[in-house]
């Protein structure tokens, strides 16, 4: 066995520590190979989407070897969240920056001197301040550097920083120390130029995938209903964070005060404030003060609040990378979250607007290189957004990665919108466009054709025209959805005078002369917007439990003024309301409990969730679920049976770490192929423990059924269940009830 020891403390696994620092059971992809890399002493270039869990990936390395680890951060709000976020799991770190004292930070470095410290978080022009480098710094024995948000020293970033570029000089200062860069930024120019830059030594680039599995896409047309669609949705999701991006301050504004006066609590953030609010803004955000940001793209780099669970873009994002990075900031704890685009014709004038508006500010002559970038930009948004394939193929496609596609979780992979021909109903269309002299919007035309009795109609005297009343097999509606369709495929213009009116180019001409086909995609009805199938019986008294908890979280965090997040996730408070431990010992097994958290917390909210159970009249003595135990209460037999090559692999990745769909990612399989090898694995008793992969509730609602309908087929278990159960955990459960049942018959 592998024996990890820290300057104070010995583990017997990566794992083990984990667990004791942070509180966590497993890696996140990609995360123990940095760390056994880190813990080398390599070099390393990390590149992992939002959320994917960077920060961990140097955080546990600085805690396991001996000595300090510096971290490189641009951001000073960002360096006083982490820091006390580390603090709050009992580990030392500190930072150093312009909001400290004199006197504050001559105890911080007296602190690091004296080997009290493990991390520092440090702005690069003040870590490269030759004074400190050359002066107390240089007796630190530092042991590891660990360069944040390391785009920043590309200029072919997003985000060039010049600050960033005196790091170069950290190979000078730091000849022996590895130097770990970790950014989310996906292209390869800019990975290249990282390394160059800090001149890494043999890196390795790790990259991750970008997609983030846990967020749901999905876009819908901007008709007049939008405003209603966005409250609607602002309003299930009462309590929970959400950010609304919008294209312009006055949007901000406007849709702010809207929402406020429906009672919402939502507060905006440009760059059009005064420093003071929108700090302040940002703050009551974070804090769970407020419940939703309305923002422009300003609003976002460096907010790693973990708990947004949905984030709308109101008006179309400028390109794709934006978009991908915007909505990337719901869910970076890894729980689902909903991404929204309203897609609107309206919206593509005001891009366009816009970008037509980028001059050379001496000259005022239009900047044509530019213009052109932004409009093939603004082109593949709108592709995006009309898409009718899997929403991730065409995101990640963008960034070079290859998906397979159907994800399982975008509009398009839930809803299939079927592709129609209606060449024939676009021809109609545009004759009467061309019938009314390309003098009328949208409405217009389709009143003509569905044959209205409209009085500016009849008084321009249309319903003589031949195509009066030739559309009425088509609602209003439907021929709407035609109709922009034809625009956002540009088979017919529009004015941007103001008037919207129709007009005709060399496409609809085609169209018209049989010389070119017309297919849309046919939205299904309007889809339910959750994900999330689970119908536990008591899922109104999680709720209850976990609103309870959330309350005693804010309150907390309020009394310690750190945002909720830091005291525990929203991920462990759910846990919790699920679980509903009763004592330390199960309280402790609650993902994202570490040591620390569970001296501070685990009395608070161990009491309130047995008052919860008092009020609700449930037992108070610790339950055994007829859910199947987590750890045998008798020693399984060790395994007999060999599993296949191919078994085998899906264990070890199981091993690291990672979830089911995640390997069937990895191998390349089908994800019902990998619960094959899972179920194959448990019932062979190797160490695959269920409730890693089935909800306790619904384990024991499979097996209620297994009880009646016997354990031979999963079909009939889930005839039994009915369709919100799926095969793959009717698969797991009968393989580990089979065990059960093979272990009680040996230990007889
Ligand atoms: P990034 O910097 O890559 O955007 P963070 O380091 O902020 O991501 O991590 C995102 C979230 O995931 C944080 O809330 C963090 O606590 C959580 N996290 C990181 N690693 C793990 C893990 N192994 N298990 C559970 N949660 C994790
Ligand atoms: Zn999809």
């Amino acid at each position: 066995m592998t024996v990890v020891s820290s300057p104070s403390l010995e583990f017997s696994s990566l794992e083990s520590a984990l667990k004791h620092y942070f509180g966590y059971d497993s890696f996140r992809p990609g995360q123990r190979q940095i760390i056994e890399k880190a813990l080398r002493n390599q070099d390393q270039m990390v590149v992992m989407p939002t959320g994917g869990g960077k920060s961990l990936c140097y955080q546990l390395p600085a805690l396991l070897k001996p000595g300090l680890s510096i971290v490189v951060s641009p951001l000073i709000a960002l360096m006083q969240d982490q820091v006390q976020a580390l603090e709050d799991n009992g580990i030392a770190a500190t930072f150093l920056n312009s909001s400290l004292s004199g006197i504050e930070l001559r105890e911080r470095e007296r602190a690091i001197l004296a080997g009290e410290m493990k991390l520092v978080y440090v702005a690069p022009e003040r870590l490269l301040n030759e004074d400190l480098l050359a002066g107390w710094m240089s007796q630190v024995y530092v042991s590891a550097i660990a360069i944040d948000e390391a785009h920043c020293v590309s200029e072919w970033g997003h985000d060039f920083r010049p600050e960033y570029r005196q790091l170069q000089q950290l190979r000078q200062w730091f000849a022996n120390v590895p130097i770990m860069a970790l950014t989310a930024t996906a292209t390869e120019r800019v990975r290249q130029d990282i390394i160059a830059q800090l001149a890494l030594n043999d890196p390795q680039p790790h990259v991750s995938t970008f997609n983030r599995p846990n967020l749901y896409y999905e876009v819908r047309s901007k008709q007049k209903q939008a405003y209603r669609e966005l409250l609607q949705l602002i309003q299930q999701r009462t309590g929970e964070s959400g950010i609304i991006y919008c294209l312009s301050r006055k949007r901000v504004d406007e849709l702010t005060g809207k929402l406020q006066l429906e009672g919402i609590s939502a507060l905006p953030y440009h760059a059009g404030m005064d420093n003071k609010t929108r700090a302040e803004n940002q703050r009551r955000f974070i804090r769970d003060d407020v419940q939703i940001m309305v923002a422009t793209v300003a609003f976002g780099m460096g907010i790693n609040k973990p708990d947004v669970r949905f984030v709308v873009h109101y008006d179309l994002p400028r390109n794709i990378e934006g978009y991908y990075q915007e909505s990337g900031r719901a869910g970076r704890d890894g729980e689902p979250a909903h991404c929204l685009l309203f897609f609107g014709a309206g919206d593509i004038k005001t891009v366009e607007f816009l970008i037509s508006q980028k001059v050379d500010p001496a000259s005022g002559e239009p900047l044509a290189d530019e213009q052109r970038i932004a409009t093939q930009q603004l082109r593949r948004v709108i592709d995006y957004a009309q898409a009718t394939e899997c929403r991730r193929i065409i995101q990640l496609g963008y960034f070079g990665e290859a998906f397979p596609g159907n994800c399982g979780n975008c509009d398009n992979c839930l809803n299939p919108k079927p592709i129609e021909d209606w060449t024939i109903e676009a021809q109609k269309f545009l004759s009467c466009v061309a019938r009314v002299n390309q003098r009328f919007g949208m409405n217009y035309v389709i009143d003509v054709l569905r044959g209205s009795k409209n009085q500016r109609l009849l008084q321009n005297g249309h319903d003589r025209l031949s195509t009066y009343g030739i559309g009425k097999d088509r609602t209003a509606d439907e021929w709407k959805m035609l109709a922009r369709s034809l625009i956002h495929q540009g088979l017919v213009d529009e004015t941007s005078d103001g008037y919207s009116v129709l007009q005709l180019n060399e496409l609809s001409w085609e169209v018209l002369r049989k010389q070119r086909a017309v297919a849309i995609a046919v939205p299904p009805k309007p889809a339910s917007t959750s994900t999330n199938t689970t119908t536990a019986h008591d899922t109104e008294q999680v709720e209850a439990l976990f609103q309870r908890l959330q309350k005693l979280r804010k309150r907390l965090a309020d009394e310690q003024s750190v945002p909720p997040y830091v005291v525990f996730q929203n991920a462990s408070l759910r846990e919790m309301a699920e679980t509903q431990p009763l004592n330390e010992t199960q309280f402790a097994e609650i993902s994202g409990v570490g040591s620390r958290k569970l001296e501070q917390y685990g009395a608070v909210f161990l009491a309130e969730i047995r008052a919860f159970r008092q009020e609700h009249g449930l037992s108070l003595e610790p339950v055994r679920s007829g859910a199947i135990a987590a750890r045998p209460s008798q020693p399984l037999p060790e395994p007999t049976l060999y599993p296949a090559e191919t078994h085998l692999h899906t264990f070890k990745l199981y091993q690291q770490g990672l979830k089911p769909f995640e390997i069937a990612e990895e191998r390349n399989l089908r994800l019902s192929t990998i619960t094959a090898h899972l179920a194959e694995l448990i019932e062979m008793g190797y160490d695959v423990p269920l409730e890693t992969l089935v909800l306790p509730d619904r384990q024991e609602r499979i097996i209620a059924a297994i009880q009646v309908v016997g354990a031979d087929s999963r079909r009939k278990v889930r005839d039994y269940l009915g369709e919100v159960f799926g095969y793959d955990e009717i698969h797991l459960v009968i393989a580990a009830w089979r065990r059960q049942q093979a272990a009680t018959k040996t230990n007889r």
